[in-house]
């Protein structure tokens, strides 16, 4: 017999994680691209913050996208879109573009902004750059560096590197988009996710092996 499905975030209801969603308004958008293995899976965190975000995030599962829709997706409305990645070393298996500088006038009208996130792991995300050129030609937003303290128990288990949820979060707060209280009620969400999710211990190994969002600081 299947088990019983939550259908709102698609887990066991045994594994039922949406108690911890606190929903809150954002002004700059946030576009998801998910890469297919992460959208069925236990640790989707894009799905956490969708449902956090639900009038500011949205998610669209793919590795490759035809140039017109993603086109549409990042430029049809006229708002400047940037893309949540930190700066790429060089890799020979796949090239990348330089990114064009950042416009410091964007920062300064974070609801005029969309921020483009790549869910998947660092090899992945590497790879949906160079599969879609379109994403290659987006000026990039590197996090700052977090100030020590904060997140210092997931620090202990996965140094340099952060979930999509977390690094979207960052930036957002990076950008004005979150005021402290909302950024502090979506840290409380995923301090709850994480404690609503069984097995704790595998679970951290699986996200350690993710890699998903190195610190900037993974790099120097
Ligand atoms: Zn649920």
């Amino acid at each position: 017999m299947q088990r019983p499905v939550c259908p709102l975030c698609l887990r066991p209801c045994s594994a039922c994680w949406c108690a911890a969603v606190r929903p809150q308004v954002c002004s700059t958008e946030l576009l998801i691209l998910q890469h297919p293995q992460e959208a069925g899976h236990a640790k989707n965190t894009a799905l956490l913050l969708q449902r956090c975000l639900p009038e500011a995030a949205r998610i669209e599962v793919g590795e490759l996208w035809d140039s017109a829709t993603l086109a549409h997706w990042l430029h049809g409305d006229g708002k400047h879109s940037a893309l949540l990645y930190p700066p790429s070393a060089p890799d020979p298996q796949l090239p990348l573009q330089p990114p064009p500088p950042l416009p410091g006038a964007w920062l300064h009208e974070p609801a005029q902004l969309r921020l483009v996130v790549l869910d998947g792991t660092w090899r992945k995300s590497r790879k949906m750059l160079y599969t879609n050129p379109l994403l290659q030609q987006l000026p990039r937003l590197a996090l700052h560096t977090v100030p020590p303290g904060r997140y210092h128990i997931r620090k202990a288990q996965l140094p340099n590197q952060r979930s999509t949820f977390e690094a979207c979060v960052l930036a957002l707060a990076q950008l004005g988009a979150l005021q402290p209280a909302q950024q502090q009620q979506l840290d409380q969400a995923f301090a709850h996710w994480l404690h609503l999710q069984p097995q704790p211990g595998g679970f951290f190994a699986a996200l350690q092996q993710k890699r998903t969002h190195p610190d900037t600081t993974g790099y120097t």
